[in-house]
C-alpha cells in the first residue's frame, strides 16, 4: 500500500467517522485511488443550528490527511486539489455564519474579520478534536478496513467498525468541539 493511498483513505475516513460520531447517517464511503479522490455520502446534512458539526465534518478530511502526509496544512494551502472542495464547503459555512452572528449593519471589513475569526476557530477545534487518541485509533482502523474492502464501505460497515471500538471519549471531544463552534461569538 502506498503512503498516498493510505493518506487518501485517512482523509475520507475522517469525514465519515466524524460525521457518524456527531450523529449523521453515512450511506457510504468510497475511494478512487487513481484519481486521488474520495466521496462520503450522507443521508442528510446537519440542521443549520448544528453549524459546528457541519464545519468539523468538512475540515476533518484535510486536517487528518496532513497528520499522516507531510506538506502544508489546510489553513496554509486552502486551495490544494486534495481538499479544495472541502475548503469551498467550509467557506460557505463561515459566510452563512457571519450572516447569523455578525452585527447588523457591520462594514465589509468587520464581516471579513469575523469570517477570518471563524475560519481560525474552526481549524483549531478540528485539529484539537482529531488529536484525541481514541478518535485517531478509530480513524486508522476504519481507514484500514476501507482499503482492505476494495476502497468501498457501506454506512452499516462504517458504523459497525466504529462502534466496535471504544468511542465515548471521541464523541465527547467532538461534541465539545462542535459546541464551542456553535457558541462562538465575535471578539469585540
Ligand atoms: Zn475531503
Amino acid at each position: 500500500m502506498t503512503t498516498a493511498i493510505r493518506a487518501l483513505a485517512v482523509h475520507e475516513t475522517a469525514h465519515a467517522v466524524v460525521g457518524h460520531l456527531l450523529g449523521a447517517t453515512i450511506l457510504n464511503v468510497t475511494l478512487n485511488a487513481k484519481l486521488r479522490d474520495g466521496t462520503t455520502v450522507i443521508a442528510q446534512g446537519f440542521a443549520p443550528q448544528k453549524w459546528g458539526e457541519s464545519v468539523l465534518m468538512a475540515l476533518a478530511g484535510g486536517t487528518a490527511q496532513r497528520m499522516v502526509e507531510p506538506g502544508r496544512s489546510m489553513l496554509d494551502d486552502p486551495h490544494h486539489p486534495d481538499w479544495a472542495n472541502d475548503t469551498e464547503k467550509a467557506e460557505m459555512l463561515y459566510s452563512s455564519r457571519v450572516g447569523v452572528i455578525g452585527t447588523e449593519g457591520a462594514s465589509d471589513v468587520e464581516e471579513d474579520r469575523l469570517f477570518a475569526e471563524l475560519e481560525c476557530a474552526a481549524h483549531r477545534a478540528t485539529a484539537a478534536a482529531l488529536c484525541t487518541s481514541e478518535l485517531w485509533l478509530i480513524i486508522e482502523a476504519v481507514a484500514d478496513r476501507l482499503i482492505n474492502n476494495c476502497c468501498r464501505l457501506s454506512g452499516e460497515e462504517l458504523a459497525r467498525t466504529t462502534d466496535a471500538m471504544p468511542t465515548e471519549r471521541a464523541r465527547v471531544a467532538l461534541k465539545a468541539a462542535a459546541c464551542s463552534l456553535n457558541n462562538y461569538r465575535p471578539n469585540t
